[in-house]
């Protein structure tokens, strides 16, 4: 046996030493394992042999460790406490990535919003310049039509002086 080998049994040993089974049966030795179950520390990794099914606690310096279930002695692998809790953070990434992008469409949409509001005055100020050269056009026009009456006097008046 070489010496890696030698280490990971120690490991199994040891780690096997502190996992307990906290799923009391209705029967037999019910009262056992009922006792174990006090023993719980809150860093506990609680999780079912994937083999027995039953229950078990181990303190939490057993993640990823391989153990002995205490209940059906097959070598199992104690899972690590956050692999739930992974799962758990994946969704909340992925809920608050599409908050950031609704909140990012909804910024989009109050720029578009801003954008049209110069836009449409630029249009009111545009619409109010072509009234003004429209007016100030029909006041020249005005202006013409009087300077072209005066000189028509002024034509006629000087017909009359040369007739004379
Ligand atoms: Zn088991």
């Amino acid at each position: 046996m070489s010496d890696e080998n030698k280490d990971a049994r120690d490991e199994v040993v040891e780690a096997a030493a502190t996992a307990v089974v906290i799923e009391a049966e209705a029967e037999g030795e019910a009262g056992d394992e009922l006792k174990l179950n006090t023993s719980i520390q809150p860093n506990d990794i609680v999780f079912d042999c994937p083999h027995c099914g039953k229950s078990l606690a181990i303190d939490g310096d057993g993640a990823g460790m391989a153990i002995t279930c205490p209940d059906c002695q097959n070598v199992i692998q104690v899972p690590y406490p956050d692999a739930l809790a992974a799962e758990t953070a994946a969704d909340a990434t992925q809920m608050q990535l599409l908050h950031e992008q609704i909140s990012a469409a909804q910024n989009r949409v109050a720029e578009l919003s801003a954008e049209l509001n110069v836009a449409s005055l630029k249009i009111e100020h545009l619409e109010k310049t072509q009234s003004d050269l429209k007016s100030h056009l029909e006041q020249m026009s005005t202006e013409w039509g009087v300077i072209q009456n005066a000189l028509d006097r002024v034509m006629s008046l000087m017909q009359e002086i040369r007739l004379r």
